[in-house]
């Protein structure tokens, strides 16, 4: 099933992103939140790809197990960190191989400690080039890309971001899917200047329920995300308690699944990472 297929009918498209966890036991773990989360009937699941090391092989595997042994649509990741061209292409061909028909294209954040993307030796600089790559090379994938309600954080000039984001789904994107973000406000000001400048695919907000504010604080910072100022007040005072920061995450993301859902998006990505409990609770709520 190709993901950009699923979206403009009747029931908003649901999806869960995964990581390849770097041990026998994360592994364990994983799967176990992949079948917990297959009850939850999710239109298609996705598998990141790392920023270099050993995991890497492990987005084909994993990828290819959900959709062969769990029957759940699936999307792999892939960056154009590291690669050339030679390899990209084996990468893609194997995916073709294994039956996968949805892949993400992205650029890849600098390494750590750097803070400009330097372009690999016969590789690509942008993930707009990867996915003109994928198309000419006649892949019948369905591709989605990357966007950023609050900018990217190379390009905080909202309308430069956007352009590019027009360039790259001219390219042959069928979807978009966001960064994550906690104030909505972000997501359809975003979707406004994107169908301004005339981007017509589906724009998936991206949704990552809090449940550790050290966590959340980290990842928000790495990705640019601002966490308003209230729900930061509301986290920290509960910092101490673990149940009462899940309890205020969930009801923060339930709420915001809700509006945004109410206000036109096609769907919502949680980002999981690769826990269950969460996710659950907001998309049973959702579906009550
Ligand atoms: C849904 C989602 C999933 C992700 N999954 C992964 C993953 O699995 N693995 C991983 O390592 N990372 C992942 N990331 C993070 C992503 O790799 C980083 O955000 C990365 O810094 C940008 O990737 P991109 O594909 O958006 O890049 P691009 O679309 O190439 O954009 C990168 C930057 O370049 C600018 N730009 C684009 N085109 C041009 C141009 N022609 N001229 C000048 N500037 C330009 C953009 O404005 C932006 O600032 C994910 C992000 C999202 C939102």
């Amino acid at each position: 099933m190709r993901i950009g297929d699923l979206f403009g009918r009747r029931e908003p498209v649901f999806s869960f992103e995964f990581f390849p966890p770097k041990t026998p036991a994360g592994e364990e773990a994983l799967m176990r939140a992949v079948a917990n989360l297959r009850a939850l009937q999710p239109s298609f699941v996705s598998v990141t790809y790392g920023a270099g090391g050993s995991t890497r092989e492990k987005t084909i595997d994993i990828v290819t197990r959900i959709k062969r042994d769990y029957g759940i649509e699936a999307m792999a990741h892939l960056t154009c960190v590291g690669h050339d061209r030679d390899e990209i292409a084996a990468i893609l061909d194997r995916l073709a191989a294994c039956g996968i028909e949805n892949v993400l294209p992205l650029r890849g954040d600098p390494p750590q400690g750097e803070t400009t993307f330097v372009r690999p030796a016969n590789g690509f600089g942008y993930a707009a080039e990867l996915v003109r790559f994928i198309r000419a090379r006649g892949h019948r994938f369905s591709l989605g890309g990357a966007g950023y309600p609050e900018g990217h954080q190379e390009c905080r000039d909202l309308a430069r971001d956007i352009e590019h984001l027009r360039q790259k789904v001219a390219a042959g994107v069928d979807f978009v899917i966001t960064q994550l973000f906690y104030d909505n406000a972000d997501y359809f000001a975003f979707v406004e200047r994107a169908r301004r400048v005339g981007i017509d695919v589906p724009l998936v907000p991206g949704i990552m329920p809090i449940v550790n504010v050290a966590q959340i604080e980290r990842i928000a910072r790495l990705c640019g995300a601002r966490i308003p100022t209230e729900l930061g007040e509301r986290l920290r005072a509960a910092a101490d308690d673990a149940a009462a920061v899940q309890a205020i995450g969930i009801d923060h993301a339930t709420r915001q699944c809700r509006e945004l859902l109410a206000g036109g998006a096609p769907g919502v990505h949680f980002y999981t990472l690769n826990q269950s409990p969460a996710t659950a609770a907001i998309l049973a709520e959702l579906r009550r």
